[in-house]
Protein backbone atom coordinates (compact mmCIF):
# COMPACT_ATOMS: atom_id res chain seq x y z
CA UNK A 1 0.00 0.00 0.00
CA UNK A 2 1.72 3.63 -0.55
CA UNK A 3 2.44 5.72 1.94
CA UNK A 4 0.70 9.05 2.47
CA UNK A 5 3.09 11.04 0.47
CA UNK A 6 3.14 8.31 -2.45
CA UNK A 7 -0.86 8.75 -2.32
CA UNK A 8 -0.17 12.19 -2.68
CA UNK A 9 1.76 12.15 -6.19
CA UNK A 10 -0.06 8.78 -7.22
CA UNK A 11 -3.35 10.85 -6.98
CA UNK A 12 -3.37 12.74 -10.08
CA UNK A 13 -3.10 9.31 -12.35
CA UNK A 14 -5.23 7.67 -10.29
CA UNK A 15 -8.22 10.12 -10.86
CA UNK A 16 -7.13 10.27 -14.46
CA UNK A 17 -7.53 6.20 -14.89
CA UNK A 18 -3.37 6.87 -15.76
CA UNK A 19 -2.20 4.18 -13.17
CA UNK A 20 -2.13 0.32 -14.17
CA UNK A 21 -4.44 -1.74 -11.75
CA UNK A 22 -2.24 -2.75 -9.28
CA UNK A 23 -1.25 0.47 -8.20
CA UNK A 24 -5.31 1.66 -8.56
CA UNK A 25 -5.97 -1.07 -6.55
CA UNK A 26 -3.54 0.64 -4.23
CA UNK A 27 -4.23 3.47 -4.29
CA UNK A 28 -8.48 2.65 -3.82
CA UNK A 29 -7.22 0.62 -0.92
CA UNK A 30 -5.22 3.67 0.35
CA UNK A 31 -8.00 6.01 0.14
CA UNK A 32 -10.48 3.89 1.79
CA UNK A 33 -8.77 3.54 5.15
CA UNK A 34 -6.82 6.93 4.94
CA UNK A 35 -9.45 9.92 6.12
CA UNK A 36 -6.75 12.56 5.17
CA UNK A 37 -5.68 10.97 1.21
CA UNK A 38 -9.18 11.03 0.80
CA UNK A 39 -10.03 14.64 2.23
CA UNK A 40 -6.92 15.92 -0.25
CA UNK A 41 -7.96 13.54 -2.84
CA UNK A 42 -11.39 15.25 -2.82
CA UNK A 43 -10.13 18.57 -2.76
CA UNK A 44 -8.16 17.75 -5.98
CA UNK A 45 -11.35 16.19 -7.64
CA UNK A 46 -13.18 19.22 -7.44
CA UNK A 47 -10.69 21.22 -8.57
CA UNK A 48 -10.10 18.91 -11.90
CA UNK A 49 -13.79 19.12 -12.11
CA UNK A 50 -14.06 22.97 -11.87
CA UNK A 51 -10.16 22.71 -14.38
CA UNK A 52 -12.32 20.96 -16.58
CA UNK A 53 -15.29 23.05 -16.81
CA UNK A 54 -13.08 25.71 -17.41
CA UNK A 55 -14.49 28.08 -14.60
CA UNK A 56 -11.75 27.86 -11.99
CA UNK A 57 -11.93 30.16 -9.33
CA UNK A 58 -9.04 31.65 -8.01
CA UNK A 59 -7.96 29.08 -5.60
CA UNK A 60 -9.52 29.86 -1.98
CA UNK A 61 -6.05 30.46 0.71
CA UNK A 62 -6.67 27.02 2.59
CA UNK A 63 -7.41 24.67 -0.45
CA UNK A 64 -3.57 26.06 -2.25
CA UNK A 65 -2.12 25.14 1.52
CA UNK A 66 -3.51 22.08 2.02
CA UNK A 67 -2.58 20.83 -1.77
CA UNK A 68 1.00 22.21 -1.16
CA UNK A 69 0.96 20.57 2.43
CA UNK A 70 -0.02 17.52 1.17
CA UNK A 71 2.77 17.65 -2.33
CA UNK A 72 5.49 18.29 0.56
CA UNK A 73 3.90 15.07 2.26
CA UNK A 74 2.84 17.10 5.81
CA UNK A 75 -0.51 16.59 6.85
CA UNK A 76 -3.26 19.64 6.64
CA UNK A 77 -2.98 22.06 9.17
CA UNK A 78 -6.76 20.34 10.36
CA UNK A 79 -5.69 16.91 9.84
ZN1 LIG B 1 -2.97 8.54 3.42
Amino acid sequence: MPSCREMSELATDYMEGALGWRARFAAWRHLRACAMCRAYYDQLAKLQHLLRRGDLPPPAAEVEAALLAARSGQPPADG
